[in-house]
């Protein structure tokens, strides 16, 4: 068996035992990246050197009989948005290529404690917009089910890293479903947590009051390790909460006999294919052959979240991006005449055309004269989402949707029909606009073998009992041992 194939507990408990040295598995991961990511592009950087370093100090604390930390030698990817200091971030756009950061994210900093190794840095969506990572300035990232399809976005990399085994675990960010359509995608797991309950410390922000940092993971143990690492107060962000510490493996295989599950029938029968439909509908099944109660509800106001979402989430980014002038953030612009050509210039050639459509977008809604009819009203919808949610956790525990309403599609298929793209989120971005966790883990295949992934959701900070239903769900489905053929 070759190393680079375990789970992330697995290859953590052999380290721990001495069955194998921090080194070898290191060879074994980047020997895994230097084979096929030339074909898969998953990564933008990698930080070899510093790993090996880093392997080198861990194995020597371990010999010496301490505690090395509960991801001590594992080694994990990071989406390209996250900073890691003296490592480049370049939230895969040109404005940022060349920035080194000072400092290292929370997340960052939190792994490196637990003995996490940084692999490198993972391809992404330009500034994490996009829902394919095809807006990448840098690369194409390829799906490891088939390489004429895209992986999903804007974590395209992250997803794929984890998915093709050439990282143990990955942290990825979503806005509006960054992490959990790549997952869905790709047939990994990946957790968006409750806002606020990770830091977004050296996140480089798209919209603040959507974004969340969160792990990607082979099997949804392994996703609840690495939340375990990540999650906490932090007092460099001001939006993170004091939560208690919680050990989220805990509950996993707790019974859920009992348990409600929401099924909301309507919002999950227009505009989704056929397979995800049948695998959603057995995926319902299956739950209640397990015990649960399925109650049928109805979210009423989901269908306007995506409008919500993409006029909350360009006005926010519009302002963010403000920040890339050229002078103290970002590309420079070699030719100008003036301060005002100095600004345009470095933003014209700095930004691809998505990050340019969302800028123009977000601007247009808060402008006066359309703020209230367009930002204002949004969040006035958005209040009505949060409600009807809290309705229905009243009654039910966890909500089961679709993550996606496809699979994987073409590359260049949705390039040129923005909406159509946007479309792909409707089952992603409610979760992100009440700021709920939810997680996204592999629910079965369509005709093509491309992997559809099934969403549980769940109440504000209740990530235990999320975990909880889906590692239940997971050990009796047979979905996440089927494999790439790459
Ligand atoms: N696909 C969505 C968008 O393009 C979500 C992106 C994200 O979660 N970062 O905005």
């Amino acid at each position: 068996m070759e190393l680079y194939k375990l789970s992330l507990s697995e290859i953590a408990s052999m380290i721990k035992n001495k069955e194998v040295r921090i080194k070898e598995v290191l060879d074994s991961v980047y020997g895994r990246i230097e084979s096929i990511d030339d074909t898969l592009g998953a990564y933008i950087t990698l930080c070899k050197a510093d790993a090996y370093k880093r392997a080198e100090i861990l194995q020597e604390r371990l010999e010496a009989g301490e505690n090395i930390g509960e991801l001590g030698g594992v080694p994990i990817a990071i989406k390209d948005n996250i900073c890691t200091k003296d490592v480049k971030t370049t939230c895969a756009s040109r404005m940022l290529e060349e920035f080194i950061p000072i400092y290292n994210a929370t997340v960052v900093q939190k792994l490196e404690e637990a003995g996490a190794i940084i692999l490198g840095k993972t391809n992404m969506d330009e500034f994490a917009m996009g829902s394919s990572t095809e807006t990448s300035y840098i690369k194409k990232t390829k799906n490891p089910w088939n390489i004429e399809n895209v992986p999903g976005g804007s974590s395209g990399g992250s997803a794929v890293a984890v998915a093709a085994d050439m990282a143990y675990a990955s942290l990825g960010s979503d806005t509006g479903g960054s992490i959990r359509q790549p997952a869905s995608y790709c047939s990994v797991v990946g957790l968006k947590p409750t806002y606020g309950l990770v830091s977004r410390y050296g996140l480089i922000a798209f919209a603040s009051s959507l974004d969340q940092i969160g792990p990607f993971g082979k099997n949804v143990k392994d996703t609840a390790l690495m939340l375990n690492v990540i999650a906490g107060h932090d007092v460099k962000d001001t939006t993170s909460l004091e939560t208690e510490t919680k050990d989220y493996t805990k509950a996993l295989s707790k019974e859920i006999r009992g348990i409600k599950i929401g099924v909301p029938d309507e919002f999950v029968s227009e505009g989704i294919n056929g397979d995800v439909k049948a695998a959603y509908d057995e995926a319902v099944k299956k739950l209640e052959s397990l015990g649960t109660k399925i109650e049928h509800i109805n979210l009423e106001y989901a269908k306007y979240s995506l409008a919500t979402y993409y006029i909350i989430a360009t006005a926010e980014a519009s302002s963010n991006l403000g920040r890339y002038d050229g002078i103290r953030y970002g590309h420079r612009a070699e030719n100008f005449n003036d301060l005002e050509e100095l600004y345009r210039n470095s933003r014209t050639e700095g930004f691809g055309e998505e990050v340019k459509r969302r800028i123009m977008l977000g601007t247009y809604v808060l402008s006066s004269g359309y703020y209230d009819a367009y930002y204002k009203r949004a969040q006035c919808v958005r209040t009505l989402i949060i409600n009807e949610f809290k309705k229905v956790f009243e009654s039910c525990d966890v909500i089961l949707i679709p993550t996606a309403p496809h699979t994987a599609f073409k590359f260049g298929e949705k390039q040129e029909n923005p909406l159509e793209m946007y479309l792909e989120d409707i089952y992603t971005v409610p979760v992100n606009i009440a700021g709920l966790p939810a997680i996204s883990l592999p629910g079965g295949f369509d005709a093509n073998n491309l992997p559809i992934g099934v969403q549980f959701i769940s109440n504000y900070f209740e990530e235990e009992k999320l975990l909880n239903v889906a590692y239940v769900f997971e050990q009796n489905t047979e979905f996440k041992d089927q494999k790439p053929n790459i």
